[in-house]
C-alpha cells in the first residue's frame, strides 16, 4: 500500500453516526448485529480458532514471503498462492489472464458477494534476497508486512471458515492481486473487476499491512512523461530555432501556479526533468515526469486539465515566437492512473468494520491511502482497506519488519469483518 499523509480518527460524534445501526437496529439492509454476531457458536469457534493458530499464520506468512514477487513478476508466488488456497479448502482455484488468484468459498446464496484480498507483487527487483529472518516476535524480509501479512490473513480466514463450519448467506472469493505496487498501477484489480468479476461484486476488503486502521479513502494519482522535441542545433549558428527546454521551463513554471485547493487534498509535482545533449547545443528534447493526486475524482480531473493546457500552451508560446520552419511537437505519454474514490463514514459497510473493531476492543482509526480498494470504491461499490494486525516498519525498504506482538487481533478482525459482510 502506498500510505496518504494522514491518519485521523473519527471525531466521537462521526463515531456515534458511524455506529448508530451496528449495533441493534436494521435500518439499511446490509446492517448486522456485529456483537450478536460474534457470540455465535461458530463464529466464537473461528474467532478463538485463528488466535490459538496464529504461529500457523506467520509461518505461513514467511513461506509466501520467501517466494520472490518483483513488479511484474508474481507468477511464481502466484502458484504457491493458488496451492495454499486449496489447501485452505477453496473452491474453483483459478489464476485469470491478468495473473490474479482466486478461489471462492460458496454461501447458501450467490450474493452478496464479497471479494476479500491482498496482494501479492513488492516494490522489489527480481534480484532481492527474500529470506525472512525471525528475531523474538520480529519478523525482518522485504514485503513481509506489505503484503505477506495480508496474504497470510485471508488464509487463515479461509482456513478458519472451514474448520468451524460458519454459515454465510451471501459467498466470498478471496483474491492474491496483482500490480497493487507502483508502476503496476491496479492492473490486477482492474482487471477483477473490468473483466474476471464484471458486475459480479458487492463489496471488497483489501487486508493491506499491519495495524488496524480503515481505509475509506482512496487518494488517486495521475501520472505523466511530457516531452518536447525539436531539430536542435548549433547554439550560436542555429540560435532563434525552438529550444525543447525552453518550452519545459515555460510549462513547469506554469504548473507551479496552479492553485490546488486544500480540501480535498490536492497536489503536484514535478519530480523529475532531463534533456539536451550538451552546453553549446539547442537541445534536441526535454522531458519531465508528473505526479498528480487527490482524494477527489473532480479536483484531479480539474487540475489534470489545467496541467495539460499549460503544457500545450508553453509549446504554442515557445513555437510562436521562434522562426516557424521547424516546430517542436509534443508528447504526452500517461504512465500511471489511479482513479480516486471514498466510502462514507455513514454507509453500512463503513458502520459494520467500526462495529467490529469495537467489539474486539480495537480503536476505529480511519486513514487515507492507495491501494487496491480505489478502483472499486471510485465505481461505486462499498470497498475498504483494513490492516492485517501487528505492528510493521520501514515498508518498501528491504529493511522492512513486522512485529507480530498481538497479530492474532488482526486476524480475528478480518475474520468477523468478513463473516458479517457476508452475512
Ligand atoms: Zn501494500
Amino acid at each position: 500500500m502506498t500510505h496518504g499523509p494522514r491518519r485521523y480518527v473519527l471525531s466521537a460524534g462521526l463515531l456515534a453516526l458511524a455506529l448508530a445501526g451496528a449495533g441493534a437496529a436494521q435500518s439499511a439492509r446490509t446492517d448486522v448485529d456485529v456483537t450478536a454476531l460474534s457470540n455465535e457458536l461458530s463464529v466464537r469457534r473461528a474467532l478463538n480458532g485463528v488466535r490459538r493458530t496464529e504461529s500457523d499464520t506467520i509461518r505461513e506468512q514467511i513461506r509466501i514471503c520467501e517466494v520472490p514477487a518483483p513488479p511484474f513478476g508474481e507468477a511464481p508466488r502466484a502458484r504457491l498462492y493458488a496451492n495454499a488456497m486449496r489447501e485452505v479448502g477453496l473452491a474453483n482455484v483459478r489464476i485469470d489472464a491478468a495473473g490474479n488468484v482466486l478461489g471462492e468459498r460458496r454461501g447458501r446464496a450467490q450474493r452478496p458477494h464479497l471479494v476479500l484480498s491482498a496482494h501479492l507483487d513488492t516494490v522489489f527487483p527480481a534480484d532481492t534476497t527474500v529470506k525472512v529472518r525471525r528475531e523474538g516476535a520480529v519478523l525482518r524480509g522485504p514485503g513481509i508486512g506489505d503484503d505477506c501479512r495480508g496474504l497470510a490473513v485471508i488464509l487463515a480466514v479461509a482456513r478458519a471458515m472451514r474448520d468451524t463450519g460458519v454459515q454465510t448467506e451471501g459467498s466470498i472469493t478471496f483474491v492474491g492481486t496483482v500490480g497493487e505496487e507502483g508502476l503496476g498501477d491496479l492492473r490486477g484489480v482492474k482487471a477483477l473487476f473490468h473483466e474476471t468479476l464484471k458486475g459480479k461484486v458487492d463489496r471488497f476488503i483489501s487486508v493491506d499491512g499491519d495495524g488496524y486502521s480503515l481505509t475509506n479513502v482512496g487518494v488517486g494519482s495521475r501520472r505523466y512523461r511530457v516531452t518536447y522535441r525539436g531539430p536542435g542545433g548549433h547554439s550560436y549558428d542555429d540560435f532563434g530555432r525552438a529550444s525543447p527546454v525552453s518550452a519545459l521551463g515555460l510549462s513547469v513554471a506554469a504548473i507551479s501556479r496552479i492553485e490546488v485547493p486544500a480540501t480535498p487534498r490536492t497536489t503536484r509535482n514535478v519530480g523529475r526533468v532531463g534533456g539536451g545533449t550538451s552546453i553549446n547545443a539547442i537541445p534536441g528534447d526535454a522531458w519531465m515526469e508528473i505526479d498528480l493526486r487527490s482524494s477527489d475524482e473532480d479536483a484531479l480531473s480539474n487540475l489534470d486539465a489545467k496541467v495539460k493546457a499549460a503544457i500545450q500552451e508553453a509549446l504554442e508560446v515557445e513555437n510562436g515566437r521562434r522562426k516557424r520552419d521547424d516546430p517542436l511537437i509534443l508528447m504526452v505519454e500517461p504512465v500511471g492512473n489511479r482513479p480516486a474514490g471514498r466510502t462514507a463514514v455513514a454507509t453500512p459497510m463503513v458502520r459494520t468494520a467500526a462495529a467490529v473493531l469495537k467489539t474486539l476492543g480495537l480503536p476505529a482509526r480511519f486513514d487515507e491511502g492507495s491501494t487496491d480498494a480505489n478502483l472499486p470504491m471510485s465505481i461505486g461499490i462499498p470497498s475498504l482497506t483494513v490492516g492485517g494486525g501487528g505492528s510493521g516498519r520501514d515498508a518498501h525498504s528491504p529493511r522492512e519488519s513486522f512485529d507480530t506482538t498481538d497479530s492474532w487481533k488482526g486476524t480475528q478482525m478480518v475474520t468477523l469483518l468478513a463473516i458479517a459482510l457476508a452475512r
